[in-house]
């Protein structure tokens, strides 16, 4: 398929934390349909080019676009509406709501809250057996991963951005979880996901961006990135 257009362009950005430079200069672009991965050590600056992108944290120089639209300056509940969707690392689910109700609250957050939402995505995750109107507290890891994925998905998003979507997931569990995200990116969502799990990435993501202290230092698909990952590695 010919490249769409991108949805999301992050341009030139930069962020510091006192005297330290954990963004030097980032660029990214998001398109309908694609995956993205973002990959580095520890420290590299992933979480703060996800904030950047979220809006939970504001560069101190550069840019963020979704299609025409800057909304550099725009905060996160405001991108929620405009179709960027996100998951938190640290799950963000209402303990005390049922699965369903969880669900419903994502959708009114999100871009479009058409009535068939809350069960389509319910459907979609698995969790439209009786598991719906169990509460969310004491489910289980990788339930609750799916409960917070729906959440979002309620919403409509344009673009979701997965801040470790695999961490606390087992093997089957992953799979499901990269079934449920190609799904998505074949009906058109943009995707981007910074994961560790690079055995998911290989097998997800169309374009793979390595960080390195602060910068984009590789890019391509993972073919090709992880390799040259893998090797410099030794393994
Ligand atoms: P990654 O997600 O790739 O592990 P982060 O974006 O979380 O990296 O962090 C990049 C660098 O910025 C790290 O060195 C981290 O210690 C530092 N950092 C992150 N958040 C803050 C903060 N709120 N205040 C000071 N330093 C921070
Ligand atoms: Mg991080």
């Amino acid at each position: 398929a010919p490249p769409a257009l991108p949805v999301l362009t992050a341009r030139h950005l930069h962020v510091h934390y006192g005297g330290f430079i954990a963004l030097d200069g980032v660029d990214l672009v998001l398109s309908p349909g694609r995956i993205a991965a973002i990959v580095g050590p520890n420290g590299a600056g992933k979480s703060t080019l996800f904030h950047c992108l979220a809006g939970t944290l504001r560069p101190a120089r550069g840019s963020v676009r979704l299609g025409g639209r800057d909304i550099t300056a725009l905060p996160a509940h405001a991108r929620t509406r405009l179709g960027i969707a996100r998951t938190f690392q640290e799950l963000a689910v209402f303990p005390s709501l049922t699965v369903a109700e969880n669900v419903r609250v994502g959708a009114e957050q999100g871009r479009s809250s058409d009535a068939g939402a809350v069960e389509r995505t319910l459907r979609l995750l698995g969790l439209d057996g009786p598991v719906r109107a169990l509460p969310a507290a004491g489910l289980p890891t990788g339930t609750l991963r799916r409960v917070e994925l729906a959440r979002v998905l309620a919403g409509g998003p344009r673009v979701l951005l997965l801040d470790e979507p695999a961490a606390g997931l087992d093997t089957a569990e992953v799979a499901a979880l990269a079934r449920v995200l190609k799904a998505l990116a074949a009906d058109g969502t943009a995707l981007l996901v910074v994961e560790h799990d690079l055995d998911l990435v290989a097998g997800l993501a169309d374009v793979v961006h390595v960080m390195t202290a602060g910068r984009i230092v590789a890019s391509g698909p993972p073919e090709r990135v992880l390799e040259v990952l893998e090797t410099e590695d030794g393994r």
